[in-house]
């Protein structure tokens, strides 16, 4: 795997110190609210376990899952595939995303789960990546570990084709792995 990356962009120590220091602010949000974290698969995984694991507050866990829409002429269109299953309404929920990128999924995502009338709901996603944000989308997320340039990564929970997942950093494909 590592052989195929041209460039790591993020160490697998810079992740960790990040989480640490956004750990202590999310402690500091959450204390006494019993916040519902929610994270949104598949890319998320290995930050949200680590994420949760910095904020120092009883907590419940949920996930979604989104497709895009396989429909004739909508693009951008998402579905829920897998919806939280904790009841929401009036909790203090905390949306945990992989990155931020045309928007298109955390802005359904965020309107999603506002229709479910939740006390407050925040946004901390591990990467953003501001260039690629489509036009009319305004949400800011309130928490981002990394402001990433435009480019393709994988990592950390980031794939292309389902692969690299796992590897422990953030870092950009060599060009000629999309040949292959
Ligand atoms: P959106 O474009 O809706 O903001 O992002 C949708 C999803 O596309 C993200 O949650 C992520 O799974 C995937 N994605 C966006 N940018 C990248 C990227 O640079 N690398 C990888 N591996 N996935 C990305
Ligand atoms: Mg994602």
């Amino acid at each position: 795997m590592d052989q195929d990356i041209a460039q790591i962009l993020i160490t697998e120590e810079q992740i960790q110190s990040r989480i640490r220091e956004l750990g202590e602010e999310l402690t500091r949000e959450y204390a006494g609210k019993n916040p519902v974290i929610v994270g949104v698969l598949k890319g998320v995984v290995i930050f949200y376990a680590d994420m949760v694991r910095q904020i120092k507050v009883p907590c419940q866990m949920d996930f979604m899952w989104l497709s895009s829409y396989q429909g004739t002429s909508s693009t951008g269109g998402m579905v829920v595939k897998r919806d939280v299953t904790v009841d929401i309404q009036g909790r203090h929920v905390l949306i945990l995303e992989d990155i931020y990128d045309t928007g298109n999924s955390l802005d359904f995502t965020y309107r999603h789960l506002l229709s479910k009338n939740p006390a407050s709901l925040k946004i901390c996603t591990l990467l953003d990546k501001p260039e690629r944000r489509k036009p009319g989308i305004t949400l800011k997320p309130d928490y981002v570990g990394f402001t990433v340039p435009n480019a393709f990564v994988v990592g950390y929970g980031l794939d292309y084709n389902e692969q690299y997942r796992n590897l422990p950093y953030v870092g950009i494909l060599k060009s000629d792995v999309y040949e292959k």
